[in-house]
């Protein structure tokens, strides 16, 4: 799947879901919306009901100013005749429930001119029969208004928000999965890529070899060539070379699967760190040299001596002083440095090369990877140099660093312990 194609299924999955989301909203804030409307009415309703029936009980002496809604959930009725009390808390319970209102209400009586509470109280609607009436204790005067108070309107209302959080909590899961499901998507891509990048890279690193082996060989097939015995030497040689590289390219697949089935058994020995970076550093000066470039020894550490594995610690060394000159686009400058550090020795490896871009450090010992360089393959390589060196430091208990400043140059570090800390610690 192209790279596009992706940027566009993440891009419509987010619309959707933005869309998912917006929609919820609306419909939840519009069902909100109705329900208050229908309350509203529902209260206008029950309270005209109840007025008409006071004013049929009273026989039309109680006179109706009007029903005001003074607040979102607070009604008021205006009265200018008294009104039996008791009769008007059944008639607010009678018609809450015949209009299906199903909130509890507070009512209470006021004397208009001083604004003072007569009597009233709180009515549980699920509980009507089990309360004590309040008792009243004056009789109310001429102009009084009776007024009614929902305080649960709010989250009787609110009932629909329960609603959407469950949907958002739903919402968020599903997000959740999607997201996961493209990191895995992506994830998928990058290792066929780099598994694809891996094939081309190992086809084309074999067809040197193989097509050069063959050239030899049909040049040593000529009846002649027993002749020129020093060409027949030659031949000979270039197929023995070419096989070598071959065999070692296998050998370091191989070592692959060796490394992830964890077959690789250390041979310890005593080593003297100090003595093995002099030997590989003496090995790679010409190739060094041969660039006009320099390898600085700077040996500081006062113990050297490492428990380990000769062949591995040498291979470490060597992926790491090869990677130094194959990546520099200058004049090689290397420099090992060593020092001791909790109780161990850290050995610095720094190369004045292309350096490692931060968006590719993290990847960079993780097999098969190399610093993608779009369609240059100038330097030769499988992309499994460093997590051989990271999987062996592993092995040895030890730890590897990079910092890398692109244009600048590399650092590895890596840090072994010396033997005379490696039981204290
Ligand atoms: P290989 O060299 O075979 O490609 P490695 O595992 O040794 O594999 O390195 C992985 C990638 O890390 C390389 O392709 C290269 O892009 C990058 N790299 C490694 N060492 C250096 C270095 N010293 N300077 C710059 N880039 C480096």
């Amino acid at each position: 799947m192209s790279r596009t194609a992706i940027r566009n299924i993440i891009l419509l999955a987010f619309i959707s879901l933005a869309g998912i989301i917006a929609t919820q909203i609306f419909w939840v804030k519009k069902a909100m919306d109705l329900k208050e409307q229908q309350f509203n009415h529902r209260a206008y309703v029950a309270l005209k009901s109840v007025s008409d029936r006071l004013i049929h009980d009273t026989k039309n002496k109680v006179q109706l100013d009007g029903i005001n809604r003074k607040a979102s959930n607070y009604y008021t009725l205006d009265f200018t005749s008294p009104v039996n009390v008791r009769m008007l808390e059944n008639y607010l319970i009678i018609e809450s429930k015949n209009q299906n209102l199903n909130s509890d209400f507070e009512y209470g009586i006021f004397e208009c001119t001083t604004d003072s509470f007569y009597t009233g109280r709180y009515v549980n609607i699920q509980n009507t029969g089990k309360i004590e009436r309040l008792k009243i204790k004056a009789k109310p005067s001429e102009n009084y208004y009776i007024g009614v108070l929902f305080p649960k309107k709010t989250s009787y209302l609110h009932d629909d928000l329960k609603l959407l959080i469950f949907f958002s909590i739903v919402l968020l899961i599903v997000i959740g999965f999607f997201t996961y499901t493209i990191l895995v998507i992506l994830k998928q891509k990058k290792l066929s890529e780099i598994k694809t990048d891996f094939v081309n890279n190992m086809t084309h690193e074999f067809k040197t070899p193989i097509s050069t082996i063959a050239l030899a060989s049909d040049v040593l097939k000529r009846e002649d060539i027993t002749k020129y015995p020093e060409k027949l030497h030659h031949y000979a040689t270039i197929i023995q070379e070419e096989n070598k590289r071959l065999k070692n390219q296998v050998e370091s697949v191989l070592q692959v699967s060796q490394i992830e089935s964890h077959k690789i058994a250390l041979n310890i020995t005593e080593i003297n760190m100090h003595d093995l970076i002099e030997n590989i550093a003496k090995n790679m000066e010409p190739r060094v040299s041969e660039l006009d470039g320099k390898i600085r020894v700077e040996l500081h550490a006062k113990n050297a001596i490492v428990e380990g594995d000769e062949v591995h610690l040498t291979n470490i060394l060597y992926n790491l002083l090869d990677n130094a000159i194959k990546y520099c686009d200058k004049i090689p400058e290397i420099q090992i440095e060593t020092i001791n550090k909790h109780k161990g020795i850290e050995i610095a490896v720094r190369d004045n090369g292309k350096g490692i871009e931060t968006s590719s450090q993290g990847m960079i010992f993780e097999k098969f990877f190399r610093v993608p360089s779009g369609n240059v393959h100038d330097v030769k390589g499988f992309g499994l140099g460093l997590f051989y060196v990271k999987s062996m430091i592993k092995l040895h208990k030890g730890k590897i660093a990079l910092h890398s400043t692109p244009k600048i140059g590399t650092t590895f570090t890596i840090w072994l312990h010396t033997k005379d800390n490696k039981n204290g610690k």
